[in-house]
């Protein structure tokens, strides 16, 4: 797909979903700056497009003033596995308010459109299941996951302040769990976890009894939506969900993982983190109606593509070949 030439920035580029979306990007005609500080992106997510001439790379943490001149700004910059965005609390908040405030000010001086990456985690621990819009959630404001959940809760509440209060073009998506090729193999994220500890034959670790739900997006299906959003027409502010509706335990997910790699791994029972979500999955008869937009990969053979991508990156056989 085509899109005008345009100066794209995105922050978090060096990161999983950064990093498809600066290749998808570039691939239609986009000049890409990619932001990051590199606390979870790497250079070997981008290495590939280093050498693109219309390519640039910056370290900058975005909680730091920004001036550059563009004409989109796509805000993915934030930790998002709850293993990082853990580590340094304080900092996950940071991103998430300082950074959004940053951007914001840049899109303003600019007259940038700047589309927000924000997450279902502004649910919580939704009692309204599937979770539209609307919803306004069910956040523990204080609990280990609310570094995360309020921060990105706020830089939404900052996006509809500067559009309202300056006018700014923003677009906010709210994105579901995405999962896919340059996930870091110790992401600590649910199908990265499974799906190396069944290449190396290792124990799946299960937290609690497996029985909590979420609903996971191939990266591919997701770019395309947020693409989409930018390209909307203005008055498409959102929050928009972006996910896959489709709906598994994760003791579903680790059972599909084992039987598509062949690995005969033992369950390893763990206790359920505090505050985690015993359910998620999206409505997205919005992106259907005013993207036109629908995950298309099945869950089953987007964990495969994922697979074989692990299976290079580790130097690794799946295991029904190994023997
Ligand atoms: P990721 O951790 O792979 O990528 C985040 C990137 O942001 C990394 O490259 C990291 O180094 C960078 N970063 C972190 N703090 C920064 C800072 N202060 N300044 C500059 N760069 C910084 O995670 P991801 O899965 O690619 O997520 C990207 C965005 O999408 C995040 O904002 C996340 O909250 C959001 N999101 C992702 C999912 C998902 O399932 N993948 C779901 C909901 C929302
Ligand atoms: N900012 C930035 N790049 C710009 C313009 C602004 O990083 O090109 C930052 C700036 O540091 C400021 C923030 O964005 O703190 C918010 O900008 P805004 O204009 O809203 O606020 P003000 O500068 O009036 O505090
Ligand atoms: N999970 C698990 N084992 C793992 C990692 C995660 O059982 O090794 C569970 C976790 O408790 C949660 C779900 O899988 O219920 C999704 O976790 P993830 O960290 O991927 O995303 P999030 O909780 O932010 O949706």
């Amino acid at each position: 797909m085509k899109r005008a030439r345009k100066r794209s920035l995105v922050t978090g580029g060096a990161g999983f979903l950064g990093s498809h979306l600066c290749e998808r990007l570039l691939a239609a005609g986009a000049d890409v700056l990619c932001v990051d500080n590199f606390f979870t992106g790497s250079r070997d997510n981008i290495r590939h497009l280093l050498g693109h001439p219309n390519f640039e790379v910056m370290r900058h943490d975005v909680t730091f003033p920004l001036y550059v001149e563009v004409d989109e700004i796509w805000n993915l910059a934030c930790p998002a596995s709850p293993v990082h965005y853990q580590h340094n609390p304080v900092q996950t908040v940071k991103t998430s308010v300082h950074g959004a405030i940053n951007m914001l000010g840049l899109a303003k001086r600019t007259g940038a459109k700047i589309l927000q990456a924000s997450t279902s985690e502004v649910y919580g621990d939704p009692a309204l299941h599937p979770q539209p819009e609307e919803y306004r959630g069910n956040v523990n404001p204080i609990g280990i996951r609310s570094c995360y959940d309020e921060g990105k809760r706020c830089a939404e509440t900052l996006f509809f302040d500067y559009h309202r209060q300056n006018g700014v073009n923003i677009r906010v998506a709210r994105i579901f769990n995405t999962y896919g090729p340059r996930m870091h193999p110790n992401d600590g994220r649910v199908v990265s976890n499974f799906i190396v500890q069944a290449l190396r034959g290792e124990a799946i670790t299960l937290y609690g009894d497996g029985s909590q739900t979420r609903s996971f997006c191939y990266v591919d299906d997701l770019i395309e939506g947020l693409i989409r959003l930018m390209d909307a027409p203005d008055d498409l502010v959102g929050p928009i969900n972006l996910g896959n509706p489709g709906e598994f335990s994760i003791r579903e997910l680790a059972e599909q993982v084992l039987r598509l790699t062949g690995s005969s791994s033992p369950f390893l029972l763990r206790p359920l983190p505090a505050d985690d979500p015993m359910q998620r999955c999206p409505d997205i008869a919005k992106a259907r109606r005013f993207l036109a937009w629908e995950p298309r990969i099945p869950l089953a053979e987007g964990l495969s593509r994922t697979i074989d991508h692990f299976t290079e990156a580790l130097g690794l056989r799946p295991a029904l070949l190994a023997s």
